[in-house]
């Protein structure tokens, strides 16, 4: 079915197909001096010494947990709504997640409270989740951290160049992760980074990056490197120079991009704001955000409430989401299942309407009025 306002659409044009031609015709195609380019920019643009770009963001946080020797026997705190990848890095390096429930229904990010008192001996790391590109309660969360010495990981995939305090977000933690799916702020097809101002963390994230080789073959290539050696169990995580130049031009729009999406958001509370039974997450945040995605919350709803309202707008054209069912209750992670109230009542209440740079002020009138008819 084709949706008269979809969710999402794309900012790609002509600067990007010149991009690519420019790649293809180079003759190389693989990481290379793009990759490079993208990790430099990338990571001065967020406030962090080091980049490393990868094949994904759930690559970036696998690697996080690894550069930290997170393992067995280890637990890592971590929300329970937030897109599964966050929790299957946990899994991947044979840890335990341990849910926590979020702030409230205004405020949909981990909640310093839970954490804290879920902490135990074997607590090793956070992972925090900027929900929609707002921040999470970052001065008691570093406080967590310097108290019972936890690392902090920030899976920032919802959140470049969003701001808390004034400073950038993937700034607070040891390693923040991005991802560069298509429908993210910077959307390439797949791909991620991982940030970091730590150097080791950095060196053996780039090592295990691409199989625990010493040198890469475009040193190779370049006369800069006759062999290598393996010294680390690595994967294949590699980003390659195609879309690390569709991500060096999806950068430079971003600024611009999120300002657009920043009066989107703002139209769409001005004209919210006298709807009753309508949550509004975040509405009185005043720091520069991402707005990833722009979430509403119904009041005394419950889940079927809410799929009748996506249902009534999907009929009229308007494409929804839900962000997200809950991680904790899919079944690989039912051994590790909590008791969330806040995070199960919004993940059954929530409703993700339509954001992109290019959404328009009547599409926005339209989306409302409809939901208006429905309450
Ligand atoms: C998209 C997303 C991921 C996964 O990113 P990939 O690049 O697809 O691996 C992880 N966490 C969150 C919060 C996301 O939105």
């Amino acid at each position: 079915m084709k949706y008269k306002i979809p969710l999402f659409e794309t900012n790609l044009g002509k600067e990007e197909e010149l991009v690519l031609t420019n790649v293809l015709r180079s003759g190389w195609l693989s990481m290379g001096p793009k990759c490079e380019e993208l990790e430099n920019k990338f990571s001065a643009a967020i406030g962090t010494d080091y980049g490393v770009s990868l094949s994904s963001c759930t690559a970036a946080l696998h690697l996080a947990l690894k550069v930290m020797n997170i393992g067995e026997g280890d637990e890592v705190l971590l929300p329970s709504l937030t897109f599964v990848a966050t929790v299957n890095a946990v899994k991947y390096v044979g840890a335990k997640p341990v849910f926590c429930d979020i702030v409230s229904t205004g405020d949909l990010t981990i909640s310093p409270q839970d954490i804290e008192k879920k902490i135990t001996k074997k607590s090793k790391a956070i992972i925090v989740m900027h929900y929609a590109g707002f921040a999470c309660d970052m001065d008691k969360i570093c406080g967590l951290s310097r108290k019972y010495n936890l690392k902090i990981i920030e899976d920032a995939c919802h959140a470049p160049l969003s701001q808390y305090k004034s400073k950038n977000l993937g700034t607070f933690g040891d390693i923040s992760c991005y991802s560069f799916f298509s429908n993210k702020n910077i959307g390439i097809g797949e791909g991620g980074m991982l940030l970091t101002s730590n150097k080791n963390y950095y060196k053996r994230a780039k090592l295990l990056r691409s199989h625990g080789m010493t040198t890469m073959s475009y040193e190779r290539a370049k006369g800069h490197a006759q062999s290598y050696d393996v010294v680390d169990l690595g994967y294949n995580y590699r980003m390659d120079d195609i879309r690390a130049a569709l991500a060096i031009v999806q950068l430079e729009k971003l600024k611009e991009d999120l300002i657009k999406r920043q009066k989107i958001r703002e139209k769409y509370i001005e004209l919210l704001r006298n709807i009753k039974d309508i949550i509004i997450p975040f509405k009185d945040r005043k720091d520069f955000s991402s707005n990833y995605i722009f979430p509403i919350v119904l009041k005394n709803g419950n889940r079927n409430k809410r799929d009748k309202v996506r249902e009534v707008l999907a009929k009229k054209g308007i494409q929804t989401s839900v962000h997200y069912p809950l991680a904790d209750k899919f079944s690989i992670y039912k051994d590790s299942s909590a008791s969330l109230p806040l995070s199960e009542y919004v993940s059954d209440c929530e409703i993700t309407m339509p954001m992109y740079a290019e959404l328009s002020e009547d599409d926005i009138f339209y989306i409302v009025r409809n939901i208006e008819n429905e309450k």
